[in-house]
């Protein structure tokens, strides 16, 4: 099925020739007809299934015969939990909108960085992608006007959740009009979902994308024993020895991070760390180098593990398992994007050996589990 038939109007098309896409994505063939025909959306889908342009074509698109109208009263209003993800998905409205015969200001507003520069930007701005607190601020300082919402997007609903959002959510959802279109993209379909499915949205249109199944098939899934005090060694092991490149390195905490960037940095092996008590200025610097390949390692929270794509990355390292099965694939499937190989390895403990279990089992999926000990890792 080709974009065309999917009721885009040319100059989109001529945007998504642009950009290279040469089919709609499973997602996209269902979502698109349904957003420009004014219908709400229930979308199950993951980052990698193609979800972000499934909404932000056929919004672009509608904008297309909407008069320009520039005050504080935007007209689409999208919620993520993170950020990355708000700067992400600007971007992606950014990359399809600039060539349109009908310009359209689109802004990220997150917190973490000052909220001045914010609030002068924002006048005038018809698509706004924010982080809920953030975006409360802007509303109670009067810098933006919700009333007039048309469109309501909230992407990862269930990280939102997870995240203690649903207060600020709440918050915001009271002030936009009652009659609006509004899609919800969740990982998944949790009784919270399914109670935000029967209060916000009007009959929606049930979505689901099953990618993350093929996803894993891209994956090779490699896993090494080893004793605690060992960990740190192995993993400087395994990125020289494996000559790599580009790596993403899991942690579940922010110290661990920062002591594993220290270590590694010692070692000659250039990494930074990527965590919530890190700036903005920071977080957006290392991943902007961390994308284009001019950092060989970054080492991670599971803030980043959701939402954030990175195209062709080659390696992921759980130094640390999540404690959720669902992390652990989220986490995974950093690699194995766009039909590339990836490889991912985890480092087992003895005491995470019985998780690990659990994981594959919930995936679907056995590990091979390399045994370490007699290696020899000194010097690394
Ligand atoms: P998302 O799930 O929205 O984060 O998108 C995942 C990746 O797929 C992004 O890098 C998109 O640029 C890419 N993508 C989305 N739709 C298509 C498509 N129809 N053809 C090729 N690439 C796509």
């Amino acid at each position: 099925m080709p974009f065309s038939s999917l009721g885009l109007s040319q100059p989109l098309l001529d945007a998504i020739a642009a950009q290279s896409y040469a089919q709609p994505y499973p997602i996209q063939q269902e979502a698109i007809p349904a957003i420009l025909q004014g219908k709400d959306i229930l979308g199950i889908a993951k980052t990698g299934s193609g979800k972000t342009a499934s909404f932000v074509l056929p919004i672009l698109d509608l904008f297309q015969r909407k008069p320009v109208v520039r005050n504080r009263f935007v007209k689409v209003l999208v919620l993520v939990p993170t950020r990355e993800l708000a700067d992400q998905v600007a971007s992606v409205f950014q990359a399809f909108g600039a060539k349109l015969p009908r310009k359209i200001k689109v802004m990220s507003v997150y917190g973490g960085v000052s909220i001045n520069p914010q609030m002068m930007a924002l006048p005038g701005a018809e698509i706004v992608v924010a982080t809920p607190g953030r975006l409360l601020d802007l509303v109670t300082s009067n810098a933006v006007q919700l009333s007039a919402v048309e469109i309501l997007v909230l992407d990862e609903a269930d990280k939102m959740l997870d995240l203690g959002f649903a207060d600020e959510m709440n918050r915001i959802i009271d002030r936009l009009p009652k009659n609006r279109q509004t899609i919800l993209f969740s990982a998944t379909l949790g009784e919270a979902i399914e109670g935000i499915n029967a209060t916000l949205l009007r009959n929606p249109v049930k979505i689901e994308a099953v990618e993350e199944a093929q996803n894993l098939d891209l994956i090779k899934q490699v896993a090494y024993r080893v004793d605690p005090e060992r960990k740190g060694p192995l993993l400087r092991y395994l990125i020289k020895k494996g000559n790599m490149r580009q790596v993403l390195v899991f942690v579940s905490s922010v110290r661990t991070a920062d002591n594993l960037v220290v270590k590694l940095l010692k070692n000659g092996i250039q990494a930074a760390a990527m965590h919530s008590q890190k700036s903005q200025g920071a977080r957006t610097d290392t991943l902007t180098k961390f994308k284009a390949g001019k950092l060989a390692v970054m080492v991670a929270t599971d803030l980043i593990s959701r939402g954030i794509d990175i195209q062709l990355l080659p390696h992921v390292i759980n130094f640390e398992l999540p404690r959720s099965p669902k992390d652990y694939i989220h986490r995974i499937g950093r690699t194995g994007r766009a039909e590339a190989e990836g490889e991912a390895i985890s480092l087992i403990c003895p005491e995470d050996e019985h998780h690990f279990r659990v994981i594959q089992k919930k995936m679907g999926k056995r590990v091979e589990l390399i045994e370490t000990a007699e290696l020899n890792l000194l010097g690394f």
